[in-house]
């Protein structure tokens, strides 16, 4: 391939659309005509106030985002988002409804606990190692957010449908799908996603908070903790990680002009995730771990009939040019992360060598 890249699918920091990255190349010296590099620049210069500003019109644009949303790029990852939200958006006295669905939710809730804040865990599908998706719950009334994981990268599910929480705002933690399917966002009050996975690099995590939720936040709150300075200051309260805004900005880009929007990318990733399924499903040998109504089309976990095919499918797999198939080290057993940036070539790469290999080893 070319510059002897290989098929990647890390699950995060993940691939990256090459031509973003050529883009990144071509530009690194000297950026927009400035005389200097993008990470040389002012992030107070009308040069890094056209990135962000894009960035923010395109993220606006490819969600259907009506004005009462604000896009924020922020530092801390989606993990500081798991204290923040709470922090702003859950006043005292109020309550808020979780559902635990695999490691990041139980991280959610455990950052909620220790802020002392009031929770309850309408639902987990802990019973069944974080296998499935539990479609079928109640939420509170009285909550003030309800909030989701709507991709569980660890464990490969997905809500194929979001649950309808009679108008409480849902709180989601996208950082692994977020961008890859069409969705309705009016029932969502805060999306926040880490950007290492499916938009852009390591070091920044959007955040798309609607007004009513900005009204939540009590005053006492540390300036850097606190949503309203971002939605204050477009972002740039302090120095932003500027780099990681600018490749951002290039990947929006590549999904609204190259491939033509979320509906197009969504066809492409059923499609990816479709042949993956159907090849692990055509035999015994390979198993994916996750429940068929919730089978994630950006995480697919499967399991080989042992650990030491595992070891040796990884291992000739990275041979083979077909690197990050390894489960999470939680949980063991091989993943393929298949972001919007995995392409059909790479899905066919992987899918022949499983033929193979099942062939020589089954
Ligand atoms: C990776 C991941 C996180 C953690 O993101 P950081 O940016 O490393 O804090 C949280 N939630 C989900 C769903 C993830 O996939």
């Amino acid at each position: 391939m070319k510059y002897n890249r290989i098929y990647n699918f890390n699950a995060g920091p993940a691939a990256l659309p090459l031509s973003v990255l050529e883009e990144v190349k071509e530009s690194f010296l000297n950026f927009a005509g400035s005389g200097m590099s993008i990470t040389e620049i002012s992030h107070r210069s009308k040069t890094f106030d056209e990135v962000i500003n894009d960035a923010v019109l395109r993220t606006k644009r490819l969600l259907k985002l009506d004005d009462r949303y604000h896009v924020l790029f922020l530092q801390g990852g989606a993990s500081l988002q798991f204290a923040m939200v709470p922090m702003n958006c859950l006043p005292d006295g109020k309550s808020a409804d979780y559902v635990e669905t695999g490691t990041w939710s139980t991280k959610a809730i455990k950052e909620a606990q220790i802020l002392g804040k009031n929770i309850n865990i309408v639902a987990s599908s802990k019973d069944k190692n974080f296998s499935y998706i539990p479609y079928d719950v109640k939420f509170n009334n009285e909550s003030t957010y309800v909030h989701i994981t709507s991709n569980n990268t660890i464990k490969g599910t997905q809500w194929a449908r979001f649950p309808d929480t009679k108008g409480i705002p849902i709180v989601a933690d996208m950082s692994s799908d977020i961008m890859s399917r069409v969705f309705d966002p009016k029932p969502f009050g805060i999306i926040y996603a880490g950007a290492q996975k499916n938009i852009g690099p390591a070091g920044v995590c959007m955040v798309i908070i609607r007004e009513d939720m900005l009204k939540l936040i009590p005053d006492n709150l540390p300036t850097m903790l606190k949503y309203t300075t971002f939605s204050n200051s477009n972002s740039l309260y302090n120095t932003p990680p500027s780099f990681s805004i600018y490749i951002i900005q290039l990947v929006l880009k590549w999904l609204e002009e190259t491939i033509g929007g979320i509906d197009k990318i969504e066809a492409i990733n059923k499609e990816k995730a479709g042949l993956l399924y159907q090849t692990i499903d055509s035999g015994d040998f390979y198993k994916a771990t996750a429940k068929q109504d919730s089978r994630s089309l950006m995480n697919v976990t499967f399991r080989l009939p042992s650990e030491e095919l595992e070891a040796k499918f990884i291992q000739e797999a990275t041979k083979n040019g077909l690197g990050g198939l390894k489960g999470h080290r939680s949980v063991g057993g091989c993943r393929a992360s298949i972001y919007n940036a995995t392409n059909m070539e790479g899905i066919r790469a992987l899918t022949d060598f499983m033929k193979n290999f099942e062939q020589k080893n089954g």
